[in-house]
């Protein structure tokens, strides 16, 4: 079956002739799948079409299992697909607007020490259509277009990469929701050949490096990936991706008590960023770590504000995350690696 949610405009227009229906038909579903809408749904279209869309294609939505809503207003949905996987989304609400924090796939194999999304490892990689339909879904739930997504859910974006590079293409398309790539945020555990692959598709996106640590001993404790491509493999990478793209990268620093959060820590990621990214403005995004039952437990007040004060002192931004969602599980893989029907 077709799978309409994953196609651009020029590929659903080729589909629709193929149907011996006019080019204009491919607009007019266009619209309607851009709302979230199914076969039955298109207002505009005639019966015969109807059936014959039927016959041959699927509109591959993601269908609400669970919503909770926190008392700062995030929320948060259990999605599953078409075949059961499950997976999360969370919907957050800033003073600019709403940003929608997507999956990219249904498990992690990524293996990271901290993180409740790998519990169970990769169950399957997310089509261009489920990470598309999270978004319609939050831009639904919203009432207002989205002013950013970030694809910081489950799974490792780069570990999708064709599919994630194809949703992208859909999700900025001008006829479509027309999100602006700028407002757009890909967060990787470091698969540095993917970010080579990144800095040629003249995307204007934020990457995001989850960096976590600044020695290659810590961080192969916390992420397998840096046994793969270690520390000095990946800052080159970001300093290749900057040098091509001009893009600026943030990089994310989850803070876990007696881990990773000493000052002597916070010298040393100073001294690695400045040492393989001597051009990049550079940017901390220091995150406390939520507990998720994995023996980590996020810094003190006063590690974290000695952490940032460290990277401040040596001229390198730090902000603290705002925590939103803390009552209702809000970080990633939590509710699904709680649901009794996810499978693996
Ligand atoms: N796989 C991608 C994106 C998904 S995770 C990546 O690794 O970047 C999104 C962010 O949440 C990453 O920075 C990840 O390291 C972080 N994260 C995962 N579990 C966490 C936890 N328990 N506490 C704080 N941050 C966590």
């Amino acid at each position: 079956m077709t799978d309409l949610l994953s196609m651009s405009i020029d590929e659903l227009e080729t589909f629709i002739v193929s149907l011996d229906e006019p080019k204009y038909r491919a607009n007019q579903i266009y619209r309607h799948l851009m709302l979230g809408k199914t076969v039955d749904e298109m207002q505009n279209i005639p019966k015969l079409l109807k059936e014959k869309l039927k016959a041959t294609a699927v509109v591959n939505t993601v269908k609400l299992g669970k919503r909770l809503v926190s008392s700062d207003g995030t929320k948060k949905f259990l999605f599953s697909l078409y075949d059961g996987q499950m997976i999360e989304s969370v919907l957050m609400k800033y003073e600019r607007g709403y940003t929608v924090c997507i999956s990219t796939e249904a498990g992690c194999a990524m293996g990271c020490a901290f993180c409740a999304s790998t519990l169970g490892g990769l169950a399957r990689r997310l089509l261009p259509s489920e990470m598309l339909s999270q978004v319609i879904f939050a831009q639904n739930e919203a009432g207002e277009k989205l002013s950013g997504i970030v694809l910081m859910g489950i799974g490792e974006p780069l570990d999708n990469y064709n599919n994630v590079i194809k949703f992208l293409h859909l999700v900025g398309d001008e006829q479509g929701l027309n999100i602006g790539y700028r407002h757009i945020s890909l967060s990787t555990c470091g698969l540095a050949d993917k970010i080579y692959a990144l800095a040629e598709e003249d995307l204007p996106i934020t990457l995001s490096i989850s960096l976590h640590a600044a020695d290659d001993e810590t961080r192969s404790a916390l992420m397998p990936i840096n046994k793969r491509y270690n520390i000095e493999t990946l800052l080159t990478a970001c300093r290749d991706y900057f040098n091509k793209t001009k893009r600026r990268i943030s990089f994310e620093y989850t803070l876990a008590s007696g881990k990773n959060d000493t000052e002597q820590n916070a010298r040393k990621l100073c001294a690695v960023l400045k040492k393989y990214c001597p051009d990049m403005p550079l940017h901390v995004n220091l995150i406390p770590t939520n507990a998720t039952g994995r023996g980590f437990s996020p810094s003190d007040k006063a590690s974290v504000y000695r952490f940032a004060k460290t990277l401040n002192d040596s001229h390198i931004t730090a902000t603290v995350r705002r925590h939103l969602g803390g009552d209702i599980d809000a970080s990633c893989g939590q509710l699904r690696a709680g649901s009794s029907t996810h499978k693996n």
